[in-house]
């Protein structure tokens, strides 16, 4: 399963910049070549995950398409299809870009994500007298 491995190179990252805070949610772009799914790399991730800060968190990708650039009427093509013809003139002696990219965009933590309370609402405690 080669969700495991981009889910462990994203779980790297993101303890990486999260410093041990607990992560809620992280995003990912991820190149359309890699072939990862959102539902399959979150399972994924949810395995490489456990038991570290980032345990729980959810991923979400922006899926980044490759770019061919046309070597005969440089054409950009723009495509999840590692053997893509040319848009423009139909050649196939493309140069592909990208596509293959896995960057930490950015990861959203506990802390960072905390609202602070109403301190006139008591959030109550069961056994205070009347
Ligand atoms: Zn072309």
């Amino acid at each position: 399963m080669h969700e495991i491995g981009i889910a462990e190179a994203i779980l790297d990252a993101v303890e990486k910049r999260a410093a041990g805070r607990p992560v809620q949610r992280a995003r990912v772009r991820a190149g359309a070549l890699l072939r990862i799914s959102e539902p399959a790399v979150n399972q994924a991730f949810a395995m490489v995950s456990a038991g570290s800060p980032a345990e729980g968190a959810h991923l979400e990708l922006v899926i980044v398409p490759a770019r061919h650039i046309c070597r005969t009427c440089r054409h950009i093509t723009t495509s999840d299809d590692p053997f893509t013809a040319c848009d423009g003139c139909g050649g196939i002696d493309l140069v592909t870009e990208g596509g293959d990219e896995l960057v930490l965009e950015s990861i959203q933590t506990t802390e960072a994500a905390h609202v602070p309370g109403n301190p006139r609402r008591d959030s109550g405690d069961p056994a205070r007298p009347a």
